[in-house]
């Protein structure tokens, strides 16, 4: 794993003994001996990871964290603080200024290296996400990492997995500001529930009767409708051993027993915000990818997906030995249309025959804007026979029922030509196919439009 650690102290001989351990793991390493120079940095090149000192001259690290986190352009960096100070009120104030998490000086070798590398491999997965949104700049996504003076937009859904009773109080009551807790004590039930309810965070207290709260968090990392939930683990004070496999197993953040319910409560907050932070980029990542196969006017499928999915279509009947029939349709005399009442009739008219096309098929169909008024349905699993009779019904559905447009009184009677081909062992390509039915098409045409005309196969 190689990746870009900012190290911020400043006093020399810290900066250059991090500075050695990371490198010894074969991390990149930059240093700042203050403040502003680490926001400069930041602000110029990419840092995967900060390591920040808190008390420094000029400005302190929960400053500095405040304003990496309050700029768009940094707050998904990942920021652990490295303090010489341990009160529970000074994590608090880390955790609202930000702060991913702490280490404590003298600094744990062990610790240090895992935590960097479990921040480095979440940061990767939101930097995959990052990169592919970029793109849109879909607005309002930069929002949920915001500092919101320990708000959430909506209450946060929590699972809590715990065993005892009074410990289960003891939480739901130190999240009750910012948190809807289900408790259960019963690890399988709580992966089945985990998989079933969207949580925003799974909690998992180590106490456990006969079960390994490594095995729960392993789980929920392994199964595709729980991976992305984030996991906290509440462990017992020493327990290095079990803090280190849980990172490295994917677990997101950790708390040490006793509670101290505001540092509780501050972790809740980071680790619901950088979900939310994540799913929004994972929405605006699958709408993107939706905009490009989509036709605009129409909703359909475009052309770009027609020919990939046609590939895979024809491949896949082809070796199969299953048929495959696809027909292109396009509305007869629509230049009249737009000569007669406009573009933006011409519009409705095509969102219209869309919507009937639609309604046509079935799922298993691919129907496409071609391009124009040109339109394509791919029909898997289908010979010639059934497929002309999907086009007739359609032909008939066009014809039969007149096109109401919005500006105009008397709705518009259109037809249709339709050109059908199918899979034979003389066509060897999807190209060879579309032109037979283009063929197909071309002879409806000039036979008298309005009617569906068979390739020979
Ligand atoms: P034919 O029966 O031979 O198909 O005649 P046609 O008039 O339908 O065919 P032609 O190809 O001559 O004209 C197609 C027209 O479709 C011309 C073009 O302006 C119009 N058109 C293509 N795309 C769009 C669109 O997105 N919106 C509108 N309103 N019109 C479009
Ligand atoms: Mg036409
Ligand atoms: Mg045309």
């Amino acid at each position: 794993m190689t990746a870009r650690i900012l190290v911020v102290d400043d006093i020399p001989a810290n900066v250059k003994l991090l500075e050695a351990r990371l490198m010894a793991e074969y991390f990149e390493v930059l240093t700042a001996s203050n403040g502003f120079d680490a926001l400069d940095i930041c602000d110029r090149t990419q840092v995967d990871v900060i390591l920040l000192d808190i008390m420094m001259p000029e400005i302190d690290g929960f400053e500095v964290c405040e304003r990496l986190k309050s700029n768009p352009r940094t707050a998904h960096i990942p920021v652990v603080m490295v303090t010489a100070l341990d009160q529970p009120s000074d994590r608090v104030r880390g955790l609202k200024a930000g702060a991913d998490d702490f280490l404590t000086k003298p600094v744990n070798d062990l610790q240090l290296i895992s935590r960097v590398k479990s921040l480095v491999r979440l940061k990767t997965l939101s930097d995959e996400l990052r990169i592919r949104h970029d793109g849109t700049r879909q607005a309002g996504v930069e929002d949920s990492l915001r500092l919101t003076d320990g708000r959430l937009e909506e209450q946060a859904q929590v699972l809590l997995v715990d065993s005892r009773g009074a410990s289960q109080e003891r939480i739901i009551k130190a999240l009750k500001p910012i948190a809807e807790v289900s408790a259960l004590s019963d690890p399988q039930a709580a992966v089945f529930e985990a998989a079933e309810n969207g949580y925003d965070l799974v909690i998992v207290n180590s106490n456990l009767t006969d079960y390994d709260p490594l095995r729960l968090c392993s789980q929920l990392r392994s199964l595709e409708r729980t991976r992305f939930i984030p996991i906290l683990l509440i462990t017992e004070q020493g327990d290095e051993q079990m803090i280190i496999r849980a990172l490295d197993l994917g677990v997101n953040d950790y708390i040490v027993r006793p509670l101290d319910p505001n540092e509780l409560l501050a972790r809740v907050l980071t680790q619901v915000r950088r979900k939310r932070y994540n799913d929004r980029l994972r929405n605006s990542v699958r709408q993107t990818i939706e905009l490009a196969v989509t036709d605009g006017l129409t909703g359909l499928h475009n052309r770009r997906y027609l020919d990939t999915q046609l590939r895979t279509l024809f491949a896949r009947a082809k070796v199969r030995g299953k048929p495959l029939t696809i027909c292109i349709t396009d509305i007869d005399r629509f230049k009249l249309v737009n000569d007669a009442f406009g573009h933006d009739a011409g519009d409705e008219v095509l969102k219209e025959f869309s919507g009937r096309i639609r309604s046509t098929v079935r799922g298993a169909d691919l129907a496409c804007r071609y391009g124009g008024e040109e339109f394509v349905v791919v029909m898997p699993d289908t010979t010639a026979e059934v497929a002309a009779s999907v086009a007739e019904r359609l032909r008939l559905m066009i014809e039969a029922r007149p096109f109401q447009l919005r500006s105009g009184e008397t709705p518009l009677t259109l037809t249709a030509s339709m050109g059908i081909a199918t899979l034979s062992p003389g066509i060897d390509t999807p190209e060879q196919l579309l032109k037979q039915a283009d063929r197909a098409l071309y002879e409806a045409k000039n036979s008298g439009r309005n009617r569906v005309v068979a390739a020979a196969a």
